[in-house]
């Protein structure tokens, strides 16, 4: 199992994609996805990342997805863990199964309490921030830790003086590299990026690109995320809201151009998020030269 942060300084430019566990009640097995990884991994990207349900509730069809990545199919898996709700001895149990499936790299997260959601305990007793997760995986030693980053700042946090503040905690708890959130100006990653540098900090930050598929994701996407719908894309969605095949063409389009101006800018990799769909995500790889 190789350590991401190594593979990140090995490489220019590294390529990777964010899958995450289909419910239950949508796919029964797990075929389905199988298949869409084995696509991505045609592509051979650097490394594949699995999501993970605050509060474990995919928690065994998360770690199934990631030990088909890890060993069948021989690419990386990047495991996402959120703490919220856990106590220490739950991600303890949790870092021991991740590691038996050979699992090496974890995105450590804290995540949101899930809506409905009721813990037996105080859900922040052992756990508050991620930074707290990203210590005990770092004591524990065995793997190599990536965090998320936030260009915009995050729902909770929009200052983003202090979102730099929380990103260097994150480092010194032990944090080798990050994810962004997903943005859709490119402007504003790079002002961020001026702020990290200015910081000191010299952790690898890759970019997280989603492309709008469908116009129906957006509201949902703002309100998970905060990101801020520049102009021209919501000229698009309004444009296509009706026209769901121009709108995944014009969505594609408009992550193609965002990819290709972050490598011509000079970026450590690019992270796709796929929404579990591989031909979209090939074709924004290919015509932006990734492979
Ligand atoms: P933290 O870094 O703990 O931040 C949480 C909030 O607290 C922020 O507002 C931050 O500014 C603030 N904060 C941090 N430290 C301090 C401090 N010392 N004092 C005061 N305030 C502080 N969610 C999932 O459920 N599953 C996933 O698989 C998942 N994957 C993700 C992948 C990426 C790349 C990203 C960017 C997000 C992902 N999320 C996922 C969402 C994430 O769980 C939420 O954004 C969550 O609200 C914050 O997680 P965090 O790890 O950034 O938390």
């Amino acid at each position: 199992g190789e350590r991401i942060i190594d593979v990140i300084h090995k490489k220019g430019i590294t390529l990777s994609f964010e899958v995450f566990p289909p419910k239950k009640s949508q796919d029964r097995d797990l075929s389905i996805i199988f298949g869409t990884i084995e696509k991505l991994v045609d592509l051979k990207p650097d490394f594949i990342s699995v999501t993970y349900g605050a509060g474990g509730g995919n928690k065994s069809r998360a770690s199934e997805i990631s030990q088909f990545i890890q060993t069948t199919t021989n690419s990386i898996a990047l495991a996402h863990l959120t703490c919220v709700g856990y106590l220490k001895k739950d991600i303890k149990e949790i870092l021991d199964k991740f590691y038996s499936i050979g699992v090496r790299n974890i995105l450590a997260l804290r995540g949101d309490i899930p809506a409905g959601v009721t813990f037996p305990h105080d859900a922040w007793q052992d756990f508050q921030y991620a930074k707290d997760l990203i210590q005990l995986i770092k004591e524990d030693g065995r793997f190599c830790i990536g965090a998320a980053a936030y260009p915009e700042g995050h729902v909770q946090c929009k200052d983003l003086k202090k979102t730099i503040k929380h990103m260097k905690a994150k480092i010194e708890a032990g944090a080798d590299f990050f994810i962004t959130q997903l943005f859709f100006e490119n402007e504003l990653f790079y002002k961020f990026m001026d702020m990290v540098e200015s910081a000191g900090i010299t952790a690898p930050v890759i970019p997280g690109i989603m492309p709008v598929l469908r116009a129906k994701q957006i509201k949902r996407i703002v309100e998970l995320t905060g990101a801020s719908i520049p102009v021209k894309l919501n000229r698009l969605l309004e444009k296509y809201e009706n026209k769901p095949e121009e709108m995944e063409k014009a969505g594609i389009e408009y992550a193609l151009a965002q990819v290709e101006d972050l490598i011509e800018t000079g970026v450590k990799g690019i992270h796709l998020y796929t929404m579990n769909k591989a031909r979209q995500a090939c074709e924004i790889v290919k015509k932006a030269g990734l492979r």
